[in-house]
């Protein structure tokens, strides 16, 4: 809360207070304006191109695990249906 009446030397004090806890970035340094705050070296705002880029891979690779995840569902399912029949066979011979 900004007091009513202050020096200049309490607002000086007050505005050093603000600019030295301003917002970090994730790696704890100091955020500079424009720059991406996940790519700090990239003169950027959040969320800049290598986010995008970043954020469009991880959604890929997420699409392929999951149809990975569903290629060994079905090789199981083959695999115990095949099982399954072999057994039905020696069953009935
Ligand atoms: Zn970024």
């Amino acid at each position: 809360m900004t007091p009513l009446y202050e020096t200049d030397r309490q607002r000086e004090a007050r505005e050093m207070g603000e600019r030295l806890g301003a917002k970090a970035d994730i790696y704890g340094q100091r955020l500079r304006s424009g720059y991406c705050e996940v790519h700090p070296d990239v003169p950027e705002p959040y969320p800049c191109s290598i986010c995008h880029f970043e954020g469009e891979r991880a959604e890929g690779q997420r699409l392929l695990d999951a149809q990975y995840e569903q290629a060994m569902w079905d090789a199981q399912l083959a695999e115990y249906e095949q099982e399954h029949m072999a057994g039905a066979c020696v069953g009935l011979s």
